[in-house]
């Protein structure tokens, strides 16, 4: 668990928008370069399955979530549509900030309603503002330094679903997630739904 504790109810109480870097942070960092048969250049990146539910569990209660990453790839469009995210922005070169600022202009939520899971430098700017900066295990010293909460587990090995379940603690709220979760999964599999 995380060397931080339990997240500040204050802090948590306040978050709709949990914003995921990816690389680093809903992965390893490693990227697998490739070429098809056709000669059409390939990229792969392992995802871990568990935080999916973190994801799920958070969109559950209520509480937002964005991808905002500095690096293009179909890989993350696809993970993105597969854990439901409709914010996914993989803007190349760009600065991170103004594509966050955009989120929260549109949806009409201040700095203090925003966590951003980071391991890295890019994501300062971004992490000064926010309310809930976190910091994965493997984030460099600088970023750990800005952080109001780290992970115990590494990027691509559970961070993000640790800090959903941390979330909803400090939140009050993962018991009665969890139990309406399992609920569903029983209906569905009495009615064949499943
Ligand atoms: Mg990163």
């Amino acid at each position: 668990m995380s060397d931080a504790g339990m997240i500040s109810p204050e802090l948590a109480s306040a978050i709709r928008l949990v914003i995921l870097d990816v690389d680093g942070v809903m992965t390893d960092g490693g990227v697998y370069y490739g070429v098809s048969d056709s000669g059409e250049r390939v990229e792969l990146k392992r995802f871990e399955i568990t935080d999916g539910l973190g994801v799920h569990l958070l969109k559950r209660s209520g509480v937002e979530v964005a991808i905002v990453t500095g690096r293009r790839s179909e890989v993350v469009a696809r993970r993105g549509r597969e854990l439901g995210i409709e914010e996914v922005h993989q803007d190349p070169g760009a600065e991170k900030l103004p594509i966050v600022r955009d989120i929260m202009e549109r949806k009409g939520f201040a700095w203090e309603a925003v966590a951003f899971l980071s391991d890295d430098l890019a994501d300062i700017p971004v992490l000064r503002r926010v309310g809930l900066p976190v910091a994965v295990a493997n984030a460099v010293p600088e970023v750990a330094a800005i952080a109001r909460w780290r992970t115990g587990r590494r990027g691509g090995d559970g961070a993000v679903r640790e800090f959903a379940e941390a979330l909803l603690k400090s939140r009050g709220e993962w018991e009665r997630v969890v139990k309406d979760y399992l609920q569903e999964r029983e209906d569905a599999e009495w009615t064949g739904t499943g």
